[in-house]
């Protein structure tokens, strides 16, 4: 049910964790995800697992979820907070390994530049655990700023990452 007169935003949500059975983390926020005010959970990718950025932490599992919403892009990014730390976040170092992590990669057309939220996500053009799982649900996609996915994707290999079936 759809409240106020906002309009619908397709937006997508970087997945990741590496902490505490990470697939089981994923699909705890899924379903956490599915059941936001305002809003739809219409597409999962596959789950993949991807080297850390940074050596020495467990590898991660990743994901990518397609959510159409009517919430504002900061009571978005709030509610996904709260499922991150309802989920055991903790924020201890600066890419420190995490029980979950949700990043709003891209926010409908809009280019957001507040303190609190980018969209285009700042760093999705290096990820390729951001890249590929987004490019199974929107293939061919043009990012707000003009970006077309498939440049982004003939940029970043595949390497480091694996794709888990089923
Ligand atoms: P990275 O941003 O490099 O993926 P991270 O996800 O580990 O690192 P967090 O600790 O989850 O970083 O978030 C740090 C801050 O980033 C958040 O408090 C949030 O306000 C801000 N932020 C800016 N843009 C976004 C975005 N597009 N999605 C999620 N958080 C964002
Ligand atoms: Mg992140
Ligand atoms: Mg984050």
């Amino acid at each position: 049910m759809i409240s106020g007169q906002s309009s619908m935003e397709r937006v997508y949500i970087g997945m990741g964790s590496n902490l505490a059975a990470p697939a089981e983390q994923l699909r705890g926020a899924l379903k956490a995800m599915a059941q936001l005010p305002d809003s739809s959970l219409s597409g999962v990718s596959s789950f993949y697992v991807s080297d850390s950025l940074l050596p020495g932490q467990p590898r991660y599992t990743n994901a990518v979820a397609a959510l159409d919403t009517a919430l504002a892009p900061l009571a978005l990014l709030d509610a996904l907070q709260d499922i991150e730390n309802g989920q055991g976040r903790e924020r201890l170092e600066r890419w420190g390994p995490r029980t979950l992590d949700l990043d709003i990669l891209l926010f409908g057309d809009q280019l957001i530049d507040e303190p609190r939220l980018k969209t285009p996500h700042y760093h999705m053009q290096a990820r390729a655990f951001v890249l590929y799982p987004l490019a199974e649900l929107a293939p061919g996609i043009t990012l707000a700023d003009g970006r077309k996915l498939n440049e982004l994707l003939a940029d970043c290999p595949f390497e480091g990452l694996e794709r888990l079936s089923g």
